[in-house]
């Protein structure tokens, strides 16, 4: 994969969210754990699969890919161009 999408970035967030929410919840309820941990499965699967530059595999936060969606931007591991799309 050459590209990383938008909408996979989008949805990391989404995870993220849902994950931090359900585990508020789960101080007031503990089945919310239950679907904090699931969102948290979600989001670590996501991110191995989709979220890391496609030249080197390098890892990047969420942050970095926020603002590369705006700006040119480079690998820290590789030093290549990252394509959002
Ligand atoms: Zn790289």
């Amino acid at each position: 994969m050459k590209y990383i999408f938008k909408k996979d970035i989008n949805l990391g967030l989404i995870f993220i969210v849902l994950f931090v929410i359900t585990l508020v919840g789960g101080f007031i309820k503990w089945i919310w754990l239950i679907f904090s941990g699931i969102f948290l499965i979600s989001y670590i699967f996501l991110d191995k699969k989709r979220l890391r530059c496609p030249s080197c595999g390098g890892y990047e936060n969420l942050d970095r890919l926020m603002y590369a969606q705006n700006h040119i931007f480079h690998c820290r591991h590789c030093g290549k161009k990252i394509e959002i799309r």
